[in-house]
């Protein structure tokens, strides 16, 4: 199967061509089709498996075909990551697709200056990637709201559990529509993990590599 037939759009086809991305990865040919279709995906995917892609395409995807801009420019794409470090490197993977398509991702994370951060969210952005306390506390502020997020990643999920960040996660997950699509990352399945699947990720298909 390739990208074209998966139903991406040229732009985004032609600007992964670019990048030598021609064949979709295991991962990506097994959760491209349901989450291109929007339906919540769970994926069982280790990092280097192309995971990045295989929640950024169908988000890009998403966003390109309906192009009406919510009110004051706010974010209609999430995704929740548990590092600093993850949340720039998918910023990287993403900007050069985003960009090919006319849409924005920016990062909200902490360690990085709090009003900055809120500057570029006033200025608009469409795709928003964020570690959870650092998003938390744009939400209490009222700088970011979520109200027109349209579809949202968690990366790394177990991490996120790890690291104690599901209370802030579940919160943030119900700040977004519930109408929403959801795809979800993690290499391992625990109790915890499995507990945020069933509450934010109803109707679920499941893949793994
Ligand atoms: P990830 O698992 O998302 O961290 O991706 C690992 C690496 O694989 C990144 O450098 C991606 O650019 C690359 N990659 C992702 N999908 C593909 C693909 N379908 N073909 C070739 N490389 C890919």
């Amino acid at each position: 199967i390739t990208f074209t037939d998966l139903g991406l759009p040229d732009a985004l086809v032609n600007a992964l061509s670019k990048n030598s991305i021609t064949v979709p990865s295991p991962i990506q040919a097994k959760a491209l089709p349901d989450a291109l279709a929007g339906r919540n995906v769970l994926g069982r995917a280790q990092t280097g498996s192309g995971k990045t892609l295989a929640f950024g395409l169908p988000m890009l995807t998403r966003l390109a075909r309906h192009t009406d801009r919510p009110a004051a420019k706010r974010p209609r794409a999430l995704v929740l990551v548990p590092t600093r470090e993850l949340a720039f490197q998918v910023v990287e993977s993403l900007g050069t697709y985003a960009g090919a398509l006319g849409l924005t991702v920016r990062p909200a994370v902490g360690g990085t200056p709090f009003g900055k951060q809120a500057d570029q969210l006033r200025r608009g952005v469409d795709i928003l990637v964020a570690t959870p306390g650092r998003l938390g506390d744009h939400l209490r502020q009222g700088t970011a709201i979520l109200d027109a997020i349209e579809i949202t990643a968690l990366d790394e999920a177990d991490q996120m559990a790890d690291m104690g960040f599901l209370p802030e996660v579940r919160s943030i997950l119900g700040d977004t529509r519930d109408d929403g699509q959801r795809l979800l990352f993690s290499a391992t399945l625990d109790r915890e993990v499995q507990s945020l699947v069933r509450q934010f990720l109803p109707d679920h298909v499941q893949h793994s590599t």
